[in-house]
Formats: structure tokens, sequence, C-alpha cells
């Protein structure tokens, strides 16, 4: 390994002046270092696994956004943008340097948005060779000829320096913090590797509105042998990386989008793929991506081998794979397609009532986009799974830094405009809730898109759900009818009711913030919690 003195000047401006710099490492260099500092261990098909220690998910309440002449009339601050002072940062950002200053660094140029016209540039520096190679599989690389030494963008993550909540204005001693007036993200305390590309796309979630009018998106994006782009869009677990990974459509991006005027394109360079129950059977593109070079993340392996065992969660729910997108073999790059023909709501409805597929107007579109809808199982003391209704605007409010009506009046925008048909897909549960019910087969929830998007679905009858008031198809190739209305699924229609009225309440209850400014026939799109009472 080599360092390069040449980068010594601009880290110098940081306060960074005595760390050893390893520049641009490529995955083999990285993951050696990794294997040196004691940061993992090499798996049988090659890929790096490491632990990322006391943090397994992002943190959101961690999340800051400094409150500058740039933020501050523009950010919907509140619970999701929390607000840190200029001082604050300046404090913690002198401290972190000094803590860097003299370690190993890893420094690595990439890039986000395979539009070129949106492209920004982004410097990631990190305290671990592993959070790197991260950088180096999510974000674009750029050629060796386009990088040059301004940078629009500066990551710096340390997990081993913390802040100290009484004097550093953090809630806790991990944080993530913004400056959009710098343009440095500040991760400090924290080795989960999302919160690397989350806070890049939260900054893209401010600048491609605000300047571009382009609109962000949580969701991922495939494209079919006509040329013909869908959309997926949902919470976390929803299935965006799942059910865009398709043997029969060529791969954009798993996670994160741009929606311009005539065209989506990646923000990313590759995907982030939970592991949890993963086999080559049900899920092969991504299996098999976990090869040479891949960044395995909290996965367990069988007893004294190194082959990871998908199916083992003692460390976290949320284990994962970070690869670059050509390891999925059908990916399209650049990552760029049309504008999206359909468009996919991504729903784990742990109620179970939500119908496997119904088609959305427009204005249910926006309704349920801004409600942004899935469930939690939340396990209770007496050892009782209960869903729990998770609102996030957007689908992914954790990311906005703008109120969620910017976003959805754009997004309704660009459906009429591009005449996109809009489908509410549940790949969550059926035949009771979570615990009776069991969730919707993957192989169902295939067929189902699949029909959707060869236009078979399209042609059927529909009928109007009386509480939702979706229009659910009578039949679905390949599909049984009974799977298609919720209600025959459950072995109580009474008890179906009841769930129904108590998830659609939840809807209005959700929806009343938004109320004041949303026109009559948005409100209007939202369940029918009259007919559900009686
Ligand atoms: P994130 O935003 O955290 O990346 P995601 O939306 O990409 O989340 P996935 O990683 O695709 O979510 O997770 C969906 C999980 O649910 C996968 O582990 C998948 O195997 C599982 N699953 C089970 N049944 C279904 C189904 N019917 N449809 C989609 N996914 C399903
Ligand atoms: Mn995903």
């Amino acid at each position: 390994m080599k360092s390069v003195p040449t980068f010594a000047s601009p880290l110098a401006a940081l306060g960074i002046h005595q760390s050893t710099i390893f520049y641009q490492l490529a995955p083999a260099a990285l993951i050696e270092a990794a294997l040196q500092r004691n940061e993992g261990v090499l798996t049988d098909t090659g890929a790096l696994a490491v632990d990322t220690g006391k943090f397994t998910g992002r943190s959101p309440k961690d999340r800051f956004i400094v409150d500058d002449s740039v933020s501050h009339n523009n950010v919907w601050w509140g619970k999701v943008n929390y607000k840190m002072d200029g001082a604050h940062f300046v404090g913690i950002q002198k401290r972190m340097m000094a803590y860097l200053n003299g370690r190993d660094l890893f420094v690595r140029d990439c890039s986000v948005c395979a539009d070129e016209r949106y492209s920004m540039s982004v410097r990631v520096i990190t305290e671990t060779a592993y959070q790197n190679l991260f950088a180096y599989h999510l974000f674009i690389r750029p050629d060796k000829s386009d990088i040059n030494n301004t940078m629009d963008w500066t990551v710096i993550a340390a997990p081993g320096f913390e802040a100290d909540p009484e004097t550093d204005g953090t809630r806790q001693k991990n944080f993530t913090i913004i400056s959009f007036s710098k343009r440095i993200i500040l991760i400090g305390g924290t080795g989960y590797t999302g919160e690397i590309k989350k806070s890049i796309f939260s900054v893209l979630n401010f600048t491609l509105p605000y300047y571009n009018k382009v609109l962000p998106m949580h969701c991922s994006a495939n494209v079919g042998p006509d040329g013909d782009t869908a959309i997926f869009f949902g919470l976390s677990g929803t299935g965006k990386t799942t059910l865009s990974a398709d043997t029969n459509r060529r791969l954009i991006g798993d996670d994160e989008h741009g929606w311009s005027d005539e065209a989506i394109f990646n923000f990313e360079g590759g995907c982030y793929a939970k592991c949890a129950g993963l086999s080559a059977e049900s899920e092969p593109q991504i299996f098999n991506a976990i090869q040479q070079g891949a960044l395995l993340e909290n996965v367990s392996f069988i007893k004294g081998t190194n082959e990871a065992d998908y199916n083992n969660i003692c460390k976290t729910e949320n284990t994962r794979v970070a690869y670059p997108v050509h390891y999925i073999n059908n990916a399209l790059i650049p990552s760029a397609g049309e504008a999206p023909k359909h468009i996919f709501f991504l729903t784990a409805d742990a109620f179970g009532v939500l119908p496997p597929v119904a088609k959305l107007t427009v204005e249910q579109a926006m309704y349920y986009f801004i409600s942004g809808y899935t469930a939690k199982v939340a396990g209770t003391e007496a050892g009782i799974n209960e869903p729990v209704a998770t609102f996030s605007a957007c689908f992914g409010e954790a990311f906005l830094p703008l109120h969620p009506i910017e976003y959805a009046n754009l997004l309704g925008k660009k459906i009429t405009e591009q005449n996109a048909s809009v489908w509410l897909i549940n790949t969550g549960w059926t035949g009771g809730p979570y615990g009776t019910g069991e969730r919707i087969k993957l192989s169902y929830t295939r067929a189902m898109v699949n029909a959707v998007l060869d236009g078979r679905l399209g042609k059927v009858g529909f009928r109007t759900d009386p509480v939702y008031n979706m229009n659910i198809p009578l039949s679905c190739p390949g599909i049984p009818d009974d799977v298609l209305d919720p209600r025959n699924t459950w072995a109580d229609t009474e008890k179906y009711e009841e769930q129904a009225n108590k998830l659609a309440l939840a809807f209005v209850s959700n929806f009343e913030k938004y109320v004041v400014i949303s026109p009559i026939n948005l409100i209007n799109a939202g369940p029918n919690t009259v007919s559900a009472v009686f």
C-alpha cells in the first residue's frame, strides 16, 4: 500500500497534516488492509465480512443539519431534520480532525448521479478500510481523468470518534451532521455504513428539487426488453432491492433515483441488499453477487467454516451486503432509463388487510405516497408480536430536508404528464395479521408485478374495495383468484373488517397533519372509514 502525498494539501485544509493517506485503493488492496487491521475476515466466496460494531442500522434521531444561510429558511425543521447550530458544528469538526490527525486514513474520490447533468463529486474519508470499500461499491466510480482536487462534497466517517452530548449539542455520542454551506458531512461514533450513503441521499433530496426541479426518490428501478422503466418505492424491508433484481429485466439501481423531465437515473453505483434468509433459489442474482470483493456486514458463519449462514440473524436482522451494480449480471450501465411507465408502491402490511395488488388513481397515488405506509412488527414484553403502523412520508421521510408536499406535488405532476400507471403492492401479510397469517409468497408478488409489466393485469376486470377504494383485479395470471381479495384469505371476515378499519383510521389520523395543505380531492382519496364503522 502506498500513501499519496499529493493529497496532503486538501486534507490540510481540514486540519489533517500528519496522517498516512491511502488514496483510491482498489477493492483487493482495501480488503488486504482491512484484514491486516483485523476489521474483518474473508469468506469462502472472497467477500470481506465485517461487524459494524454497536450500530447495525441507521440512527435517524442522531442526524442533524447545521442551521446556516443555505438551510435556515429552506429546511423542514423538526423531528426529521434536527437543527445543530454552527458553533457546535465547528467544535465537533475541530476535535474530530484532531482525532484523525496522525492516523492512517482511507480517502476515495467518487461521484453520485448517473446523469452527468446532475453529477456531484464526493470525497469520502474514512477511518476504516471497510467503510472505504463501501464507498467504492455504493457510489459511482469515475474515470481517473474525471477526478480533480475540487470536490463538491466531503464525507468524513470515523467510528472511533464520539461526540460529548453535554458540550456538542448532540443527543448521544454517535452523530451524522450535514453542513450545506460547508458541503461537509461528519459521521462519528457509528461504524454502520448505511449512514454514509443515506447522508448523501439527504443532500440530493435537498439540492435536486431545489435547484434542478428533479424529483429525488427512495425507489429501485429496472427496465424491460422494450425499454419500459419500472420503479419501486417502499420503506426499508418492503422489497425494493429484491423485486428490482429480475432475470428478465435490466437493473438500473436498488435504492435511490432521480426523475428529471425525461429520464430516470441512479444516484448510486452499487447495491446494499439484505441478507436475512437469502438463498440461491429464491434470490439468485443477489446471492451470486456476494462474490470476490463484496462487503458483508454483521453476518454469522456456519460453525467452523467461513461460509456465511444467512439464516442466522443473531447479530441483527439487518445483515447486509454491498456490491457494485455490475455484480448483478444484467445491470444497465450507465444506470439510466426512460421516464417510468409503471410505478409500484411497496408496503409490507403486517395487519394483513391491504390487497396484494391494486391499481391507484393519480389522487390515490399522491395520498399513498404522502402517507408512506408500511408496518413493523414490535415484540412486547409478554412476547406477543403486534403489528405497528409506520407512516414515513414519500416512503423515505428520514431523508427529506424539504416538506413532503414538495416531493408529492412533483410526483403528481410527473405521473400525470407521463401518464404512468401506479400500483400498490402488499409484500406483507395475508390471511391474518403477523402471527396468524403468513407473508405473501415472493413468487406470487413477482407474478403480480410481471402481470402489470407485460400489460396483462391492465386488461382484467376490477372491483373497488369498500374501505380503501382501490381497484383490485378480479384475476391475475398465475395467481389463485382468492389470494387477490384479502377478505377471502381471512378465516374470520368480521375480524378482517375490524382490522381493516383499524388501519384505515391510522391512515386518516396520520393524514391529519396534511389536511390544511391538501386539496379536497386528495383528502378524499384516502380510505373510507365511514363505511368501515357501523
Ligand atoms: P432497504 O430500503 O432497507 O434497502 P428494501 O426495500 O430494499 O429495503 P429488501 O432488501 O428487498 O427491502 O427486503 C425485502 C425482504 O423481504 C427480503 O429479505 C425478501 O426476501 C423478503 N420477502 C419475503 N416475502 C417477500 C415478498 N412477497 N416480496 C418482497 N420481498 C419479500
Ligand atoms: Mn434495498
